[in-house]
């Protein structure tokens, strides 16, 4: 056994490393830039460029990259070696602090939304030394922003970064305001959970959907699913514990804080949680960890599914995104302590957190649409597309009774007798974890579940960060004028309270109910992406970024136009992939079955003078299927022509959910009912039950 305590963080550049092999003022200052998110100058850039180098040399890299993240949604990297030639023959292994501070990816063919025109390709990548340098695979990876020749975000780290500058920018004005003047940061943490498929290399291989689409397009429903919930904290298969205990490893080497393995509720299915550390390491760590989930599964015969809903019927994927507030003092503005009731600047921070999130619907909504994302909300498993927040009972009465000016008693609080002596009473959690919720309160953070597992979390942080920010610089503004500063705090919980507790939800937001109780209160229900993603350019929104420095209008519209653009490529080759699977594997395997069943027919008619009606009835069902998906084919792709020669990108995005996946579900609903009628053998992909069970 490998001692952990040692190899933790073994490839990363980290503290430890830095404070042995820098000279000590050097240190010092890249520390407090990276605390205080300052910028860094040539010379000391040039000392650290130095230390690194041999460093990872020493760990035998040979290359160095930029590593950024375009909004592809994933990591991108290009690889330079530390060679330079000396003029002899001769070469020596040099990096530079300029090589450090700054990268020029020729980065004309990552996603712009037209922000840097092809000719004006220049992009640049900037070193970001808040998050630490690491290597993979013999390589040094940096960390870096990616932005365009005028400045303009063109990845998810840099909103991200100014994101949190925004809200820690407002929540030092709070703090201070309550007097805890010693607090010189307060960051956002996160700890993303994220869910993922492990299905079989070989049989993966067969299906031309899981290739192209990372999906299945077409796929009966086996007889046994999840309905036994014997899979969820089950134990976990040989196979799948091999690969988690590498993954672990691995992760560990690069700092990743990777904590809790266990099955998840579909057969398949599994989960990762990392302890929480701040937002925007915990957003590179999670990229990490979906960068090595598929890297390692490859190694153990396995596929790594990231999709948000790889099998209809099954349980999706989702990211939980975990989010706080700490302050350099180690205090969590979120924690509501012994006494909730009495704790003044928890209660504030939570009714900022619940006018947030109901004056930002929209935005919470819009950072988790994506194709794949749509197919999860609104599932039997996952949060509504509505948003809404669960308090919990305790919360929701302290509350109750602020806004009518009454205190509550919190030491009446409950204690939870599980009723054996054996196991201890404790006090019950503040919270009982509803799992419907899509954003739930629970404990001393909340827990934003709509994520997809496929996005990177940057998104979602950017909107909890900006829109928070924006609160409590209102609530800042207020207070700092008050003359009675109690007083005005418990004004600011009431009212706030009063006039946005619509948002709070404590029932079951699976259900029906909800969806109509939550149209009374007039929440938005953005069913889709193409309904979502207009929102983000309302002039509200504009505003709000520009507030706070996160985004420039011009930023905002490309992003919005990237996610649409994103949404019908998507679409378009999930289209594209269904028609080749008809066309080339379905319709003849049907065609073949029914061939066989009418030679069956025949030989029964002439030899025994018999005309069997089961054969009869299943040719003629297939037969009958076999024409309408021919025609339905047809038809998908002459939509499929006609959508992607619309100009206007979101009438294109429209069409693409309205008819083009309108269309797709209908091939695919004849599609999986001629699977149960054709021979295993005949049917030319692995089913359901193969893919899920056979790991
Ligand atoms: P569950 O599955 O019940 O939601 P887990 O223990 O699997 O709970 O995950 C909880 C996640 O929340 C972990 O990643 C944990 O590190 C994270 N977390 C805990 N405290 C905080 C916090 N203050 N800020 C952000 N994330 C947190
Ligand atoms: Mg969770």
């Amino acid at each position: 056994m490998n001692d952990i305590s040692v190899t933790f963080g073994e490839n990363v550049f980290g503290d430890a490393v830095m404070k042995e092999r820098l000279p000590k003022e050097t240190y010092e200052i890249l520390r407090n830039a990276a605390v205080e998110g300052k910028s860094i100058d040539i010379e000391i850039a040039n000392v650290v460029a130095m230390a690194m180098k041999e460093w990872a040399i020493e760990k035998g890299a040979t290359h160095f990259t930029h590593w950024f993240q375009p909004m592809t949604g994933i990591t991108a990297e290009k690889h330079d070696s530390f060679i330079v030639p000396t003029g002899d023959g001769h070469i020596i292994m040099d990096f530079s602090g300029k090589e450090l501070i700054k990268g020029e990816p020729d980065a004309s063919s990552f996603p712009s939304g037209g922000l840097r025109a092809t000719f004006e390709a220049r992009g640049y990548t900037a070193w970001d030394p808040s998050s630490y340098a690491f290597i993979k695979e013999k390589t040094l990876c940096i960390p870096t922003a990616f932005c365009s020749y005028g400045g303009e975000a063109l990845d998810q780290k840099t909103p991200l970064l100014r994101s949190m500058d925004a809200i820690e920018k407002q929540a030092l004005r709070i703090v201070k305001l309550f007097g805890m003047s010693d607090v010189k940061s307060v960051r956002t943490t996160a700890g993303p959970e994220q869910e993922y498929f492990l299905i079989d290399k070989e049989l993966w291989r067969k299906r031309p959907d899981l290739i192209y689409c990372g999906r299945t397009l077409t796929g009966a429903v086996p007889p046994k699913g999840q309905e036994m919930n014997d899979h969820y904290f089950g134990v976990i298969k040989p196979r799948v514990a091999k690969f988690m205990k590498e993954l672990d490893g691995e992760l560990w080497k690069l700092g990743v804080l990777a904590k809790t393995e266990h099955n998840e509720v579909a057969p398949a299915q599994h989960e990762l949680a990392p302890v929480f550390t701040t937002t925007n390491i915990a957003a590179d760590h999670n990229q990490l960890t979906m960068e090595l989930m598929k890297k390692i599964a490859d190694r153990h015969g396995l596929v790594c599914l990231l999709a948000e809903k790889p099998f209809k019927g099954v349980n999706g994927s989702g990211k939980h995104n975990n989010w706080s507030l700490a302050t350099d003092t180690g205090w969590n503005l979120l924690k509501p302590g012994k006494n909730p009731s009495d704790n003044k600047l928890f209660l504030l921070c939570l009714v900022a957190v619940i006018k947030a999130v109901d004056l930002h619907q929209d935005l919470l909504r819009i950072s988790v649409a994506t194709a794949g994302n749509d197919h999860r909300l609104g599932g039997h498993e996952a949060p509504p597309a509505i948003i809404s927040m669960y308090l919990g009972d305790e919360l929701t009465e302290i509350l109750e009774a602020a806004e009518k000016g009454a205190h509550h008693d919190d030491k009446a609080k409950a204690k939870l007798n599980v009723g054996t002596e054996a196991i201890p009473v404790f006090k019950k959690d503040n919270t009982d974890r509803n799992r419907t919720s899509p954003f739930a309160f629970t404990g001393n953070k909340f827990e934003f579940r709509m994520l997809g597992s496929a996005s990177s979390i940057s998104d979602a942080n950017v909107m909890l960060n900006t829109m928070t920010a924006d609160v409590f610089a209102e609530f800042a503004d207020r207070l700092e004028k008050a003359e009675d500063f109690d007083k005005e705090v418990n004004e600011i919980i009431k009212e706030t309270f009063r006039e946005h507790k619509r948002i709070v939800f404590n029932g079951d937001g699976y259900s029906e109910q909800w969806q109509k109780e939550a149209e009374k209160r007039g929440l938005l229900n953005l069913k889709s992406t193409p309904d979502a993603i207009p929102y983000l350019c309302r002039k509200e929104n504009i505003s709000l970024f520009a507030r706070h420095g996160v985004f420039n209008e011009t930023e905002l519209r490309c992003r919005a136009e990237i996610a649409l653009e994103n949404y019908c490529n998507v679409i378009h080759i999930e289209a594209l992939t269904l028609v080749e699977m008809v066309k080339r594997d379905i319709l003849p395997a049907i065609s073949k079955t029914v061939f066989h069943l009418c030679k069956t027919l025949e030989v029964n008619e002439r030899v025994l003078g018999r005309n069997p009606k089961m054969e009869k009835s299943i040719a003629t069902y297939l037969s009958d299927c076999s024409e309408k998906l021919y025609e339905y084919i047809e038809e998908l792709e002459d939509t499929v022509e006609n959508t992607q020669r619309i100009d206007d990108i979101h009438e294109r995005s429209v069409k693409y959910h309205d008819a083009v996946l309108s269309l797709m579900e209908t091939v695919r609903d004849i599609a999986d009912k001629t699977e149960t009628l054709v021979p295993r053998k005949e049917w030319p992909y692995p089913t359901y039950g193969d893919l899920l069970f056979k790991v």
